[in-house]
């Protein structure tokens, strides 16, 4: 266990002072740099003012303002949103609202529909519908009703197509949750839009929910402001949370159309829709959420994540010819090897690509024989020239 005494842009600094490149954003938060000094004076202020109340009959300022910030970048179909604390929570809100939307109508729908090796956190609703079972093990047994579909690939979509339109005539699916485009703890897997696309309109005829889990994806990565605005059909559903304050304090949002927000809105008490925390709509996280919001839309940021993008592809031109590497892929700035060694998840190998990263002063966590790179927006040339550095003299030494 290594003791983190400060953090500052890219860089995380150790207890003895060792200086480290923060290559995975520390897990896809810190996208602004970490204590960037933009959002820590605006949350300082905000502190000073309004710290914390409760969210049912009340609202403040950082939250409406945030919800309007929201609607301007999210897809165009949401018009609704939910707050809650952190990714797990915002998936298994989205969960909740699918399998009482039909409940509300009064619809046996209770089976939901989620991509094999997805992952959409640990709370019960979240785990089951994640089908990376490794952390699963002791509470299958009380999981909801799920069935997974294969991620698609050139070869296999029309195939998954006709088994689903097969599948969907029993009319019991509730909803399907899915990463788009990249599936994150899945070791950054890619998938194509059009083939993604072509599984949600299917859905979408049969009147199931669809929920984008965005908890990754959001906020830039794949290259534009949502991994969904690549996707022609929008989801009914759309969960953030990670970037969303930037690596500050944890927050979450799930929002929805007004399709999904009318079924729960009528005067019966038992069709609303609950669960509201105590930390809802934080105002400091809000304050932190709006700061990062308006962060992202400056020309400084979309050039830094234009020019890591860039510096991927350069990159890609060099590793793929690595005698030691199978594939590589990229998504936005989201960049990933595959090596040719198989190995486990978190076997000796994995164990040995970190130590090497660790001792050049690069935070990288290899997932099984995959090396991704994640990097914070404000990584500097030089800190991002470093990371591909070790990344090359790992390749050599696997
Ligand atoms: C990290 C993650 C979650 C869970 O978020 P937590 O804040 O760790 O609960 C859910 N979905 C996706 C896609 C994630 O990457």
């Amino acid at each position: 266990m290594l003791g983190i005494k400060s953090a500052s842009g890219a860089i995380l600094v150790d207890e003895d002072g060792k200086e480290y490149i923060d290559g995975i954003a520390s897990w896809y938060t810190a996208m602004y740099g970490h204590c960037n000094p933009i959002i820590t004076k605006r949350v300082a202020k905000q502190m000073e003012q309004l710290d914390q109340v409760v969210f049912s009959g009340f609202t403040h300022e950082p939250a409406v303002a945030l919800s309007e910030a929201l609607m301007e970048v999210l897809p165009y179909n949401q018009e609704k949103l939910f707050f809650s604390d952190n990714g797990s929570t915002a998936t298994e809100i989205g969960i909740k609202m699918a399998l009482q939307y039909f409940f509300n109508k009064g619809e046996e729908r209770t089976v939901m529909l989620a991509f094999e090796e997805g992952f959409h956190g640990d709370t019960f609703g979240a785990m089951s519908v994640s089908g990376l079972s490794a952390y699963n093990g002791p509470f299958e047994k009380h999981f909801i009703q799920v069935e997974r579909i294969p991620v698609p690939t050139e070869e296999t979509i029309d195939k998954i197509l006709i088994d689903l339109e097969k599948r969907l005539q029993k009319k019991d699916i509730a909803g399907f949750i899915y990463e788009p485009l990249v599936q994150g703890a899945a070791a950054m897997k890619i998938h194509k839009a059009e083939h993604l696309c072509r599984i949600l309109r299917i859905l979408k005829l049969y009147g199931i929910i669809t929920i984008a889990d965005e908890v990754m994806t959001g906020f830039g990565k794949t290259g534009t402001c949502f991994a969904s605005d690549q996707v022609t059909v929008k989801p009914d559903i759309l969960c953030l949370s990670k970037a969303l304050t930037a690596g500050l304090v944890p927050m979450a949002v799930t929002s929805c159309t007004k399709k999904i927000y009318d079924a729960f809105y009528q005067d019966e008490i038992v069709k609303g829709f609950f669960h509201g925390h105590t930390y809802t709509a934080n105002p400091l996280a809000c304050t932190a959420a709006l700061a990062a919001l308006e962060l992202l839309r400056t020309k400084e940021i979309q050039a830094g994540i234009k020019r890591i993008m860039n510096d991927h592809q350069k990159f890609d031109e060099i590793v793929k010819k690595h005698p030691n590497v199978a594939s590589t892929r990229q998504q936005g700035i989201i960049y990933a090897i595959d090596l040719k060694t198989k190995t486990d998840r978190y076997g000796t190998l994995r164990d040995q690509l970190f130590s090497h990263f660790m001792d050049q002063g690069v935070f990288l966590r290899p997932l099984g024989n995959t090396i991704y790179i994640l990097p914070p927006y404000v990584i500097s040339e030089s800190q991002l020239q470093k990371v591909y550095t070790s990344i090359l003299s790992a390749l050599d030494i696997v």
